[in-house]
């Protein structure tokens, strides 16, 4: 199976893996209902069970395995939840940019983004001790705006966008920028999530289903000598019986020499030398458009 865009990973490994938290907790509820979501005690319930009882969990697998992996924090889920931000940093692992609240980049004028996204910012200097390197858009909604701020502030990396399976480089005037792609293929929301009160009505699968699609896709990044980044959500896969069977997977995985786990910012570090060495990392010309596609003059 080819890849056009290999990228030789360090030490000799086969293929490069990060298993992403997305701690998104209770702002999905707030976000999408703000009069009422305060007061809507179920969904804060299942949100909240993904700081206070997944992160430890996932924390303490990690640790008994010698994984340091990479948690996405919306920068409000930060400061409810200081005793998760804690659990994650002692257990020597990233967190990364994922707005201030969950609000969706797309839906925000560019003077709201901006302000909301520094305000988040803020919040990580002041909680871990340094600014973010990386940013996941909510709902992977990334807008070229989003783009341009983040290599104007200097970000390494990106992870909401889908044009590769293997890490590219995005380029624009103004500089360049990692992303570390995602896909729906890779996301637990389609077969774990079932969230009524905003609209997100799907079958919930069997942990075994659910997790296959994505050890699959695992196999494949393997045998192809790529990339695998599921994108998880603490709420979800943190939940007993999934995490079960997840540990389980992981405990087997890390019997080989040859995977690579690690979290998304030292990928990005190797992905970006690998680029500046000249060993063709492949390259995405931004932005994609100038102005709206359309039929009419
Ligand atoms: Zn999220």
């Amino acid at each position: 199976m080819i890849l056009s865009n290999k990228i030789q990973w360090p030490n000799g490994a086969r293929c490069a893996c990060a298993i992403t938290f997305d701690v998104d907790a209770d702002s999905l509820i707030h976000i999408s209902r703000p009069t009422d979501g305060f007061d809507r005690l179920s969904p804060i319930s299942m949100g909240r069970y993904g700081p206070t009882v997944g992160v430890p969990r996932i924390v303490e697998t990690y640790r008994r395995l010698g994984l340091k992996q990479t948690f996405f924090m919306p920068a409000w889920v930060m400061e409810q939840y200081p005793q998760a931000v804690d659990t994650i940093l002692q257990g020597g692992h990233e967190i990364a940019h994922h707005s201030y609240l969950h609000e969706d980049p797309s839906a925000q004028s560019d003077a709201e983004q901006e302000y909301w996204f520094d305000k988040a910012t803020d919040v990580h200097v002041a909680m871990t001790g340094q600014k973010p390197r990386g940013y996941r858009a909510p709902v992977y909604n990334v807008t070229q705006k989003v783009i341009d701020r983040l290599i104007a502030r200097g970000f390494l990396y990106e992870s909401s966008l889908m044009a590769d399976d293997n890490p590219y480089v995005m380029r624009t005037d103004a500089g360049e920028l990692i992303e570390m792609p995602v896909h729906w293929g890779n996301d637990d929301w389609p077969p774990f999530a079932h969230y009524a009160e905003i609209g997100y009505l799907m079958p919930v699968r069997a942990p075994s289903d659910g997790l296959r699609a994505f050890f699959e896709e695992f196999d494949a990044a393997y045998e192809a000598g790529g990339f695998w980044m599921p994108v998880l959500h603490p709420f979800l896969t943190g939940r007993l019986a999934r995490w079960m069977q997840m540990e389980k997977w992981l405990e087997q995985v890390r019997t080989r020499d040859d995977v690579w786990f690690a979290p998304l910012e030292d990928i990005a570090r190797h992905v970006q030398a690998e680029h500046r060495a000249g060993r063709g990392v492949r390259v995405e010309n931004l932005p994609y458009y100038q102005r709206p596609v359309h039929l009419g003059r």
